[in-house]
């Protein structure tokens, strides 16, 4: 008499088929590599005192606006929408530009990096005429003035960064502007630096112009630059609407 073999039951069997089904099994593993990841990212942001800051990591922390409603957020008063976007974002392409010229051609900088791409960026604001200054000016400051509202304002991780504070970044635009063009923007300097920056401000336009000089303007075309300078940059409804 022979011994039936032992039949299994139909949980077993569908685990071994299951375990035979590589793609079923490797989806699994992903899926449950994502729940372990999310489960981390939880314990790791929860509590008064998380190990990882959520404002710094989970993006809808990031989007909510930040607990002090005296932080500045989105425009401020002398600033129309137009100006903001326009004047934001070619404050961050000059920034960007700024570091790629460093980058190609090798441009010794002496502090901070990215003071310093700040500081080419507003030095560039000013070479198109008052008027496109002036936009320029205000929308960076904006836009600085509202990432650091968008930041929480002062916190200990900030300090740490490689950018400066985001207020920082604005009054530095407007203060090398200023010191470029006095007279156009006087308003906007009275408005937002204090008199002990706004003393500084010649001097600090005159540092970075000599130091364009000394280091980008040599692979500048002059020509080039002379007809550049000469063009419309802005047509009046670019900054309406
Ligand atoms: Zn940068």
């Amino acid at each position: 008499m022979t011994a039936e073999p032992r039949a299994l039951s139909p949980s077993r069997l569908a685990w071994r088929v299951f375990l035979r089904n590589r793609t079923a099994v490797a989806g699994m593993a992903a899926v449950a590599g994502f729940l372990l990841l999310s489960v981390a990212g939880v314990l790791l942001t929860a509590g008064n005192h998380p190990i990882l800051d959520p404002r710094e990591v989970r993006l809808p922390d990031k989007l909510k606006p930040p607990p002090n409603p005296n932080l500045p957020i989105g425009l401020h008063p002398e600033v129309t929408r137009g100006e903001a976007i326009v004047g934001g974002w070619v404050g961050v392409v000059l920034h960007e530009a700024g570091h790629a010229v460093f980058d190609i051609q090798k441009i010794p900088r002496f502090g901070k990096e990215e003071d310093a791409a700040d500081q080419i960026a507003a030095f560039m604001m000013l070479q198109f005429g008052t008027d496109v200054a002036r936009v320029m000016v205000k929308g960076t400051y904006n836009l600085w003035r509202h990432m650091y509202g968008m930041s929480g304002g002062h916190q200990a991780g900030h300090y740490a960064g490689v950018h400066s504070i985001g207020a920082q970044r604005g009054a530095n635009y407007l203060c090398i502007a200023y010191g470029g063009e006095p007279a156009a923007l006087k308003d906007l300097a009275d408005l937002w630096l204090s008199d002990a920056r706004k003393e500084n401000c010649a001097n600090e336009f005159k540092q970075v112009q000599l130091a364009f000089r000394k280091t980008f303007l040599q692979y500048v075309d002059e020509a080039q630059m002379a007809k550049v300078r000469r063009m419309a940059i802005l047509r009046p409804e670019d900054i309406t609407r």
